[in-house]
């Protein structure tokens, strides 16, 4: 096989609790990613010289070592001792420093393209423990879906889908760093927690209204006080009829869950209007993930 071409999807936690700050200082979160119809796309080739060579549409993206990408991909050239070369194209859709994963995603999806492009033979478990050296979401975006996810992000437990909705994500003209989001956070100190019990079992059950009244997510409180306008959109989102909205991850991009497409559609339109975020999605939950079993993930 000389070409592979993986999509890495981008993902929105429909609930973000963190219960403690671990002495290494990673922080032991509780959270529920949902993979979202939003998507990168890499075009894996073999090439005859040796090392990486990645090429993108997106101006903003470092092609070096600094890449996710490449970390990936050196990580199992190194591990299998591969002295062949590779090239891999990427088509940059998800919105960048955004709180969707896009650079874990793609991230997970060069490890499961180059493990099937080099015939590598990485169970999906095998992948996984590879890939959480390279940042906390990344065993979670092999797989995609619906997941529980605890630990510092590489326990992972399938959940049901949640039922058909339709999204509106925004991002505001704004990056926030993870980094600097986890370490204003205060986890001792949170008065509320999101109800992640909860929510499971609203998803166990199918509930949609279930779901969306236990939309929450710690991080907000780091987030929101610094850009006032992630709760502005929120705001409007619902007051155009989104049933809730919610930051995703450590921000600033906002969501909001609706039961029409064409409330949605509009509702996009008016943050568009107001100025309020530059890239916005009209788009749907993506049930399907990657495909895998719960027992090829054990
Ligand atoms: P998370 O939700 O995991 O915190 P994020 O959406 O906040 O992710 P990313 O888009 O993954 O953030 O990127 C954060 C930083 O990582 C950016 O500053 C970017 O330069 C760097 N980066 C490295 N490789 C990639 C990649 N392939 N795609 C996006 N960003 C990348």
């Amino acid at each position: 096989m000389d070409k592979v071409i993986q999509r890495a999807y981008a993902k929105i936690n429909i609930g973000l609790d963190v219960l403690r700050r671990r002495a290494d200082g990673y922080h032991e979160v509780k959270m529920i990613m949902q993979t979202v119809d939003i998507y990168d796309e890499l075009v894996l080739e073999k090439r005859e010289q040796p090392g990486i060579e990645l090429r993108t549409d997106n101006s903003e993206l470092p092609l070096d070592g600094d890449n996710l990408i490449c970390k990936a991909v050196s990580l199992l050239f190194q591990e299998k001792k591969i002295e062949e070369g590779v090239r891999i194209t990427l088509t940059k859709r998800i919105p960048i420093a955004a709180g969707m994963a896009g650079g874990s995603a793609d991230a997970a999806a060069a490890l499961r393209g180059i493990n099937e492009l080099f015939g590598l033979g990485y169970s999906i478990p095998e992948l996984q423990t590879l890939g959480v050296r390279l940042g906390a979401d990344i065993p979670y975006c092999i797989v995609g879906g619906t997941m529980l996810s605890e630990g510092i992000g590489e326990i992972l437990t399938p959940l049901p889908a949640p039922p058909e909705a339709h999204l509106v994500i925004a991002k505001p003209d704004i990056n926030v760093s993870t980094a600097f989001v986890y370490g204003n956070l205060h986890a001792d100190r949170l008065a509320w927690h999101p109800d992640i019990d909860g929510m499971i079992a609203a998803l166990q059950q199918g509930e949609m209204d279930g779901i969306t009244e236990r939309l929450g997510n710690v991080l907000e409180t780091v987030t929101v006080r610094e850009y006032p306008v992630i709760e502005q959109i929120k705001e409007l989102l619902r007051s155009q009829g989104a049933q809730n909205a919610l930051m995703s991850g450590s921000g600033p991009t906002v969501f909001g869950i609706f039961k029409e497409k064409e409330t949605a559609r509009r509702a996009a339109q008016t943050v568009e209007q107001r100025q309020l975020a530059k890239q916005i999605f009209v788009t749907t939950f993506y049930k399907e993930g990657y495909g895998y079993s719960a027992q090829e993930m054990a």
